[in-house]
């Protein structure tokens, strides 16, 4: 049976991935076919179906890729195939972005659709670089104009107005045009001296801010320092971007960090560097997967046979109490046993379980767990079942088993080197200016090491390292690499920290 046809047009606002409604996202989510443009932020695509489709119809003022029609036309022959439709547009749908003439099309054909507003770059762009759009003392309307006209036809728009009126005049696509509408501002009675700023990329993370006066606005746009897409904002609001362009202080604003991620941890590496207003990009250099059989091995298990149960890693703790609750064993089993956790974010993962760690090490590495137990549960007599990685090494083990105790070790998953992302990290390394690369763990730098291959390594050699520890700096060193900067304790916080302090002192 056919699916009723719906088009949701969606406002994808300026560009900070952040700053979508709740409902836009919701709308990514379901969709079968989303059609985007050159300004919204690609990734917010990760929220889409994985099999859905999409097709991207970007273009540039004035160089169409894609005409109007066209556009119009795909929307419409998927929305007659009976599929859930999203039209994802820069900004605000109907702020210039001809969002109005796609809905009256749709319209025409009887197509059922709706709008999902967004936050549009008219308003949100200034604020990012510091500008508020009205403020009592200086503007108390706002305009936002067009600087593009229609094929073939002029500007349409009523200069003395909007030169009386003192408002914040906003115009979108004016790059172009600067000359006029500078020109027309101040033959209609704004004074040359008016302050303006150009924002280009605006919410992104190579936001650029601009401050002249409207004489010298053609002057700038010629000088080559700023390019579309851009806003360019008139008025006397624009002197309080000194004081209020928070997005550009961030601490990282203008660096680019390359995380060579290892699954959950690292996400919240992410999150960290990008509140700090760094761009990341992520590259997945580990597959992780749980084993196969381990579902049946952990059935099998006699928990009192054990005393303690000791974790080295994050994905041993999630796969772990996965494992349980596929296999339905009672949380209860565990009332009788330790808890043993190599470092903070390890507890953390375990206290998302309600279960609060005995022990912990103060030493970030498996014989630093092992002293910590053998101190705590005495030298001789343990029973630990050790939940780990296929390559998780023996040094935990060897150290309690200098005693006499018992372990038994339980591979729970797979660390896969992730050769397919080969092309993209080396398009990165070569296109992009990295400022930092990070390593959160000797496997993240020894697969990013081996997916590159010998004939590409050398991409290696001039970036930044960033190291969680010893044990990472030490695979890096003996690959005859320099590290950088290293965290002084082995957790995301203090390898932030340590990027922060390189920014500050450089
Ligand atoms: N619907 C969009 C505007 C589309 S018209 C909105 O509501 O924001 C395209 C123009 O918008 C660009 O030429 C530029 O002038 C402006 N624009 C959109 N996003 C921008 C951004 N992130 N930074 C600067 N200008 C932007």
């Amino acid at each position: 049976m056919k699916k009723s046809a719906k088009v949701y047009l969606v406002g994808a606002g300026p560009g900070d991935k952040g700053l979508i409604t709740a409902k836009g996202i919701d709308c990514i989510k379901k969709a079968d076919v989303i059609i985007y443009d050159r300004l919204v932020n690609k990734d917010l695509l990760k929220y889409r179906k994985k099999e859905s489709e999409i097709i991207y119809v970007g273009k540039k003022s004035s160089n169409h890729i894609l005409p109007q029609e066209e556009i119009n036309q795909t929307i419409l022959d998927k929305a007659k195939e009976g599929l859930l439709v999203v039209r994802l547009k820069g900004g605000d749908p109907y702020v210039f972005g001809r969002g109005g003439e796609e809905a009256e099309s749709l319209y025409n054909e009887n197509i059922d659709f709706e709008i999902v507003p967004g936050v549009t770059s008219a308003i949100a762009g200034l604020a990012y670089a510091g500008i508020p759009v009205t403020h009592r003392d200086f503007a108390s309307s706002f305009h936002v104009v067009t600087g593009h006209a229609k094929k073939d036809d002029s500007l349409n728009i009523n200069w003395k107005a909007l030169a009386e009126e003192k408002g914040t005049v906003i115009f979108l696509m004016g790059i172009g045009n600067i000359a006029h509408i500078s020109e027309k501002l101040i033959a209609n009675g704004r004074r040359a001296d008016t302050p303006v700023a150009f924002v280009s990329w605006a919410t992104r993370h190579n936001q650029k801010t601009l401050l002249t006066s409207l004489d010298r606005a053609e002057e700038v746009v010629k000088s080559g320092q700023i390019s579309a897409p851009a806003l360019f904002v008139v008025g006397d609001v624009v002197k309080l971007s000194d004081k209020l362009n928070f997005y550009q202080r961030k601490l990282l604003f203008g660096k680019t960090i390359l995380v060579t991620r290892s699954r959950s941890q690292n996400s919240h590496l992410r999150e960290r560097l990008e509140e700090l207003g760094s761009r990341v990009i992520e590259i997945p250099t580990i597959d992780i997967k749980k084993k196969k059989d381990i579902n049946k091995k952990i059935r099998k298990i006699d928990f009192q046979d054990y005393n303690i149960i000791a974790f080295t890693s994050q994905n041993s703790v999630e796969y772990f109490f996965e494992s349980l609750k596929e296999e339905r064993i009672d949380l209860r089993q565990l009332a009788n046993i330790k808890i043993a956790s190599i470092g903070k974010a390890t507890s953390e993962t375990i206290e998302k379980y309600n279960i609060y760690p005995d022990i912990e090490a103060k030493e970030f590495t498996g014989a630093g767990l092992g002293q910590v137990i053998l101190e705590k549960m005495g030298k001789e007599g343990n029973k630990i079942l050790f939940p780990c990685s296929e390559i998780a090494s023996k040094t935990f083990e060897n150290t309690i088993l200098e005693y006499s105790n018992k372990v038994d070790r339980l591979e729970i998953y797979q660390n896969n080197i992730n050769t397919d992302i080969k092309e993209e990290l080396v398009e990165v390394l070569e296109k992009e200016k990295i400022d930092y690369i990070t390593f959160t763990s000797s496997s993240t730098f020894k697969n990013t090491r081996q997916i590159l291959g010998e004939e590409k390594s050398y991409l290696l050699d001039e970036l930044k390292k960033v190291s969680i520890g010893d044990i990472t700096s030490q695979s890096i060193e003996k690959a005859g690499y320099r590290v950088d900067l290293q965290a002084k304790t082995p957790s995301i916080a203090s390898l932030v920290e340590i990027i922060i302090k390189d920014v500050e002192n450089n």
